[in-house]
C-alpha cells in the first residue's frame, strides 16, 4: 500500500496540488485521471520524490522512497523525454538493469539476454539496434514499458502511456500491465480518455488540483464526480461505463 498524507505542491507562487491524501493499494492497476493541468503529472513527481512537496508522510507499506527506489519504475510523459538524444533501442532497455546492478558493475551476457526478452514481450525485438528517434510513438512507447520490465520493478508508475499511440501498441501494453498485476505488481497510470476507464482500471484517482475521490472503479466512477473534476469542459458527453 502507498499511503500520502496531506500532500500540497507549488511552482512558485502557482499551488499545482492542494493537500492530497489517500491510499493507493498493491497489486491493483490504478488510474489519475482529471482534466489538463489538474497536477496528475506533479501528484507522480510528488510520490517519487522529484519535486519538492509539503509532506513527508509518503509511505510504501514500511518504507520511504529512498529505500525503495530500485523497486519502483516511471515511464515519464512523453513530451518530456529529449527524443533527438542518440540511444539504441536496446540501450535505452539496458537502463533498466542499472538499478539492481548497482555502480561499477557493468551488465553482462545475463542482461543483455534480459533485455532481449523484455523486447520480445513489448513485440519490439526486431528493433533493438534502431535509434529511438526512428520509432512511432507506439514503439517508442513499448520500449519504455521494455525499459520498466527490464528493471523488474514492483511497482510502475506510468504517464498518459496510451496518448499518441496506434491501437496496436495500446492493446500490447494494456495486456502486459494486467499479467503484471496478475503476478502482484502494482500499476499506476495517469490517463484522460475516460471511454477506457471501467476496462483497464481496477481503482481510481481523480483529481483538479485537490483530490476529488478516490478508490475503487466501481465505487466512484459517477457523473457527479467527473463534472466536479472536469466542470463544464465535459458538457454533455455520456461516457460508457458510468454509474
Ligand atoms: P497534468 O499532468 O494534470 O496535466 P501537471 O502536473 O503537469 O498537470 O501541472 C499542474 C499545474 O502545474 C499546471 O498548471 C502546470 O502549468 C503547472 N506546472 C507543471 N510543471 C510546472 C513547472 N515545472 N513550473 C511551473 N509550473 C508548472
Ligand atoms: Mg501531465
Amino acid at each position: 500500500m502507498i499511503r500520502i498524507k496531506d500532500m500540497s505542491i507549488s511552482y512558485r507562487d502557482k499551488l499545482a496540488l492542494d493537500n492530497v491524501s489517500l491510499e493507493i493499494r498493491d497489486g491493483k492497476i490504478t488510474g489519475i485521471i482529471g482534466p489538463n493541468g489538474a497536477g496528475k503529472s506533479t501528484f507522480i513527481k510528488g510520490v517519487l520524490g522529484l519535486v519538492e512537496s509539503t509532506t513527508n508522510n509518503i509511505m510504501f507499506d514500511n518504507d520511504k522512497i529512498d529505500q525503495i527506489r530500485k523497486e519502483i519504475a516511471y515511464v515519464e510523459q512523453r513530451n518530456q523525454i529529449d527524443l533527438t538524444f542518440p540511444i539504441k533501442v536496446k540501450d535505452v532497455v539496458l537502463l533498466g538493469t542499472y538499478p539492481r546492478l548497482g555502480l561499477f558493475h557493468s551488465p553482462k551476457s545475463k542482461e543483455y539476454e534480459e533485455v532481449k526478452n523484455c523486447l520480445k514481450l513489448v513485440k519490439m525485438e526486431e528493433y533493438a539496434d534502431q535509434q529511438i528517434a526512428e520509432l512511432s510513438g507506439g514503439q517508442l512507447q513499448r520500449v519504455f514499458i521494455a525499459r520498466a520490465l527490464a528493471q523488474d520493478a514492483t511497482i510502475i508508475f506510468l504517464d498518459e502511456p496510451f496518448v499518441g499511440i496506434d491501437m496496436v501498441s495500446e492493446k500490447v501494453i494494456i495486456n502486459i500491465l494486467k499479467k503484471l498485476k496478475d503476478n502482484g505488481k502494482t500499476i499506476v497510470v495517469v490517463h484522460h480518455d475516460l471511454h477506457k476507464v471501467t476496462e483497464y482500471f481496477d481503482d481510481l484517482i481523480i483529481l483538479n488540483t485537490k483530490l476529488v475521490d478516490y478508490g475503487s472503479v466501481e465505487s466512484i466512477f459517477t457523473t457527479e464526480r467527473i463534472q466536479a473534476a472536469y466542470g463544464d469542459s465535459m458538457g454533455s458527453v455520456q461516457v460508457r461505463g458510468v454509474s
